[in-house]
């Protein structure tokens, strides 16, 4: 009993003994750009009165801003530890770490190399143009020494050039990093062609760097101007922003494939998969920029509780992605057009589009924000090799966030007659949890917020109390009041039966391309009654042959309660059924002016939309 109360003593005042600092310093090389691998040195040096016998080399298992488990010690190979000359000796002891044995070794050498081919803001990719990566995907850490200081020297090609966001002088190859979390939240380009221009606002410099896989079109001045807009009208409604500069890194990936957005500290690093001479992907680039400088503050700065420092061993779990992704999406959608660059038809079409996808969802009655937020590993461009439900039942916390940024705001200008609105939330918060509260952990200034923090915020600005709010709309799925919203500012949403074909449920799987198999059906569906599957072949609907073309003009020759014989083929037998259409499920929503609206309303939609 006694050394049972012993062992629990030591478990638990043993981590509260702050470890010696190691020296960590990492060296990145790609003396080969066509192999696509980097080559990755880590020097280490460990005190004197460190006893360890090993170190534990790890790479993380996903990095900040992407939720899925990524994996990236699947790219590693060629990993050796060495102490000036000798080989020591290390063993894999998990799907992550590597531990070396120091054999009485205070300095020692870790290198390999990490395979990276993907242009992504979460994967590495180096290849004959480019070297570019985030830092998580290459970096191993020193495992209980995430915390200490880090050195980085690159080593890039002949005439290969260095940039990130946080370049202080040009040609600029070393940098020091306060702990390994900000390491790994520099976006960080390196090649021969990519492009620099700067705009300076209120004293602080903002770099455009663009490396373009396609023809510009002439085009990157105006995107420097957009940007620059887009800068000033998020600054004017959250203040001065805490860094001395920032960088948005832009690639125009020419290869209809590649596309991204991701948020850092002092940059961004943003992926289209077209080229800056096309409208549509110039309009993506700055509207992107308007969400991802967003970020700026809400998630990297004001942020929840679960985010930093990261473990890195299991991915993240927050409730709050509702706040941290959703309402940027609303905010990023909203500076966009308080910028000048996008008309308020076009704001409020983008709303209506996604209220109609969340709306229509099957997910909207079974998954609220809360758990959308805890499900963003699994739907956050997660791969599954197992057969999901996730069609029907995940929704995504971006554009359900959204909505419930809109009802909110809408909501406290209502309440308080123009006097407060979801900006004062964001800046009360940001005042509260960042700038103001003590320092919770070595990784950033201030702490992290819970839900119930954000709930109090929201509450004192709205004046009122929200509990019950959030236990319906966040917590449930009930719908959201967009009549009473909308009408604050004397607009409405009008609903109307889907101008798309009726299914009765029938989903094809995508990837078979070779026969009219179906896949995930709609829950609770005709289909679903009728006693189709996901697996079938669908071969005939009322005795009409169907092919990929014409299932759907056949379905919709026939109306509600007629019932259909529709043939499948199940296991190589075919197999007759049946089933009774519905009324269709899927709807169009348009958000409308009311006639003849009061001036308070009318007042009210141009505060709104004009940030006042
Ligand atoms: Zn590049
Ligand atoms: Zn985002």
């Amino acid at each position: 009993m006694i050394r049972v109360l012993l062992v629990l003593a030591i478990a638990v005042f043993a981590p509260l003994q702050a470890q010696t600092p190691y020296g960590i310093g990492y060296r990145l090389a790609m003396s080969r750009p066509a192999s696509h691998l980097f080559e990755v040195t880590i020097d280490v040096s460990v005190p004197a009165n460190d006893s360890s016998g090993f170190i534990d080399f790890q790479m993380p298992k996903w990095q900040p801003g992407r939720y899925a488990v990524a994996n990236f010690a699947a790219n590693v190979q060629e990993f050796k530890a060495q102490s000036q000359t000798r080989n020591l000796v290390w063993t894999k002891i998990d799907d992550q770490t590597w531990r070396v044995q120091r054999q009485g070794n205070r300095t020692l050498t870790a290198t390999y190399k990490v395979f990276g081919n993907d242009l992504s803001g979460t994967y590495a990719q180096l290849d004959f143009g480019h070297a570019t990566y985030t830092g998580g995907e290459i970096f191993m850490y020193v495992a209980g020494h995430k915390a200490d200081p880090v050195e980085l020297h690159v080593e890039p090609p002949p005439n290969w050039r260095v940039v990130n966001g946080r370049i202080e002088r040009p040609n600029q190859r070393d940098w020091q990093y306060p702990n390994y979390d900000l390491l790994i939240d520099n976006p960080t380009e390196i090649g021969p062609d990519w492009t620099l221009d700067e705009f300076r606002v209120d004293g602080k410099t903002y770099r455009i760097v663009v490396h373009s896989r396609g023809d510009e079109g002439g085009r990157r001045p105006a995107l420097v101007r957009d940007v620059e807009k887009i800068v000033r009208a998020e600054i004017r409604m959250w203040g001065p922003p805490e860094f001395d500069s920032y960088t948005f890194l832009f690639h125009f990936a020419a290869d209809d494939r590649s596309s991204d957005g991701m948020e850092h500290l002092t940059s961004t690093h943003i992926i289209e998969p077209g080229i800056l001479a096309e409208r549509h992907t110039y309009a993506n680039a700055v509207s992107t920029a308007a969400h991802e400088f967003f970020h700026a503050w809400n998630v990297k700065r004001l942020r929840p509780v679960e985010f930093g420092p990261w473990d890195l061993t299991r991915p993240a779990a927050t409730r709050a992605l509702w706040i941290a992704e959703g309402f940027t999406q609303y905010y990023g959608m909203l500076m966009y057009y308080r910028a000048g660059v996008e008309e308020p038809e076009g704001f409020l079409q983008n709303l209506s589009d996604t209220i109609a996808t969340i709306e229509n969802s099957p997910a909207s009655k079974l998954m609220s924000a809360e758990a959308s937020s805890m499900a963003a590993p699994f739907i956050d461009t997660a791969v599954h090799r197992q057969r999901t439900n996730l069609s029907n039942t995940s929704l995504s916390y971006y554009l359900k966030g959204e909505l419930i940024a809109l009802n909110l705001d809408l909501l406290i200008r209502g309440w308080t007659r123009g006097q407060r609105s979801l900006d004062d939330v964001m800046r009360r918060a940001y005042d509260e949890f960042y700038l103001k509260s003590p320092n919770a952990s070595y990784y950033l200034k201030g702490r992290g917020y819970s839900i119930e923090d954000f709930a109090r915020v929201v509450s004192e600005v709205a004046g009122r109390d929200m509990t019950d709010w959030f236990a319906r709309y966040i917590r449930g799925v009930d719908l959201l009041p967009y009549d009473e919203a909308l009408a604050t500012v004397g607009l409405r949403l009008v609903k109307s039966p889907a101008y798309l074909p009726y299914t009765a449920g029938i989903v094809i799987d995508r990837d078979d391309r070779q026969s009219l198999r179906l896949g995930a059906l709609h829950t609770n569906s005709p289909a679903e009654r009728g006693g189709l599957q996901e697996g079938d072949v669908l071969l005939s609907i009322a005795g009409t042959n169907v092919s990929r073309e014409n299932w759907q003009s056949v379905i919709n020759r026939y109306k509600k309660g007629d019932r259909v014989a529709v043939t499948v083929r199940r296991f190589r037998r075919s197999m007759d059924l049946s089933i009774v259409l519905e009324e269709p499920d899927v709807f169009d929503y348009r958000i409308e002016e009311i006639p003849n609206v009061t001036a308070q309303a009318r007042a009210l939609r141009t505060a709104w939309l004009q940030g006042k």
